[in-house]
């Protein structure tokens, strides 16, 4: 009898214990709610009448990369291309890095462009600028370990963001932009399997940053085969629900969505369907592994009626006459339309946003408390998971308790 009462009474200590964590969790997390963050963004039809992307511009970039000839990592095509792609984006700082990966070296590209007024938030534009080293796809078994031109597997995502970089300085933006050219992403062994053997460049380069560099991405967008005369995209897998919000009424606003109205009221065509997900293993993998926000827009049916994975892809049938300056287009105006409108940059407190237009070199305040935000994120996930588990001892508490009554 002794031992019950006494049991019971440091149950009871305990519970309440337990209950007051229970508390002091539910107040934290919900403290933090008022430091929430979200993407920023405004109307995109504000700037549709304003856009500068050169489509014809890029469409000439896919046959300049196709007649340099495959662009195998550690080639002199891939040495011509990345020289190229330096050369065209004067106003970018550029970095290369080397790394070995079986019998081969891959050389990522990575383009910093940093306004002074910059918050320090990044978004990242990513495509990889290697072609494939064989055609397993192609109809001619005698090709199939032919390098192929790679016009839209590889080039088109290239000449998107070369022709983006040139007009991006203009934008007149309060953030940093990255474009990422990666190498290797394309010489995979067939048929997948593991350990991957694709996107070595992505996962270079993201295993390679530091915490802070990645805290400040709040955007990585891959492109990748979005030159095909017969676009479509939707969401694919490992990626950021949230990011792919932001996409919404933007291919709306360009007539890109069935079930949307375009900025002239008119429905549009379905070229994004965010109400399917496809499973693709690209660049944006490692990043989403990081804990980055990433999207990929892939267009994995190339050519007319072509099935998933089908049609000209990993074929010889990949030529530039197959790309067109419209699409690339379309891909491109997404592109500069998230920019100018903001779509891809966190909402910082309004504090800050007023401080920041009115004082350019207000930099690293800014940063910080961006940092800042995003460790109140986690804090408060770490909260509602405490709160789950203290719920969880409790209830096993008070069921040991009553069963021992009973
Ligand atoms: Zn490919």
């Amino acid at each position: 009898m002794l031992t019950c009462c006494a049991q019971s009474k440091s149950r009871s200590v305990a519970a309440f214990l337990l209950i007051s964590m229970l508390f002091s969790c539910i107040l934290s997390s919900t403290s933090s709610e008022i430091s929430d963050y979200e993407y920023q963004g405004s109307d995109p039809c504000e700037f549709i009448d304003d856009l500068s992307f050169d489509s014809n511009s890029a469409n000439a970039s896919i046959t300049w990369q196709t007649d340099l000839g495959p662009r195998l990592p550690g080639s002199n095509a891939s040495q011509n291309l990345r020289t190229s792609i330096i050369e065209n984006l004067s106003d970018w700082t550029f970095e290369e890095s080397s790394h070995q990966r079986e019998n081969f070296t891959l050389t990522n590209l990575v383009g910093t462009f940093s306004p002074l007024n910059s918050t320090g938030q990044n978004v990242v534009f990513v495509a990889h600028y290697d072609s494939r080293y064989m055609a397993e796809r192609d109809e001619n078994e005698s090709m199939r370990d032919k390098p192929i031109d790679g016009a839209n597997d590889g080039g088109s995502g290239v000449a998107v963001l070369i022709e983006l970089g040139k007009i991006i300085p203009q934008m007149n933006l309060n953030h940093d932009v990255t474009l990422f050219f990666s190498d290797a992403e394309d010489q995979g062994i067939p048929g997948g399997g593991y350990p991957l053997t694709w996107s070595y460049g992505a996962y270079a380069w993201v295993e390679n940053l530091t915490e802070s560099y990645k805290e400040n991405i709040s955007a990585y967008i891959v492109i990748d085969m979005i030159g095909d005369k017969y676009l479509d995209f939707t969401k694919v897998t490992d990626t950021s629900n949230q990011l792919w919000e932001t996409i919404v009424p933007i291919t709306a606003a360009l007539g890109m969505m069935e079930e949307e109205t375009d900025c002239n009221g008119e429905y549009g065509i379905e070229i994004f369907n965010p109400n399917r997900t496809r499973g693709v293993i690209d660049d944006h993998v490692p990043a989403h592994e990081a804990g980055i926000p990433a999207i990929n827009f892939i267009d994995i049916n190339y050519g007319e009626d072509a099935e998933r994975w089908g049609g000209y892809w990993h074929t010889h049938e990949d030529t530039a006459d197959k790309v067109s300056a419209e699409s690339l287009g379309l891909i491109g105006n997404i592109l500069e339309i998230g920019l100018k409108s903001s779509a891809w940059t966190l909402e910082p407190s309004q504090v800050n946003n007023v401080e920041l237009d009115n004082n350019p070199t207000i930099n690293s305040d800014s940063n910080l408390d961006y940092s800042t935000q995003k460790n109140i994120e986690k804090s408060r996930a770490v909260g509602y998971i405490s709160i789950i588990i203290v719920s969880f001892i409790l209830v096993l508490i008070l069921m040991a308790d009553i069963s021992l009554k009973l």
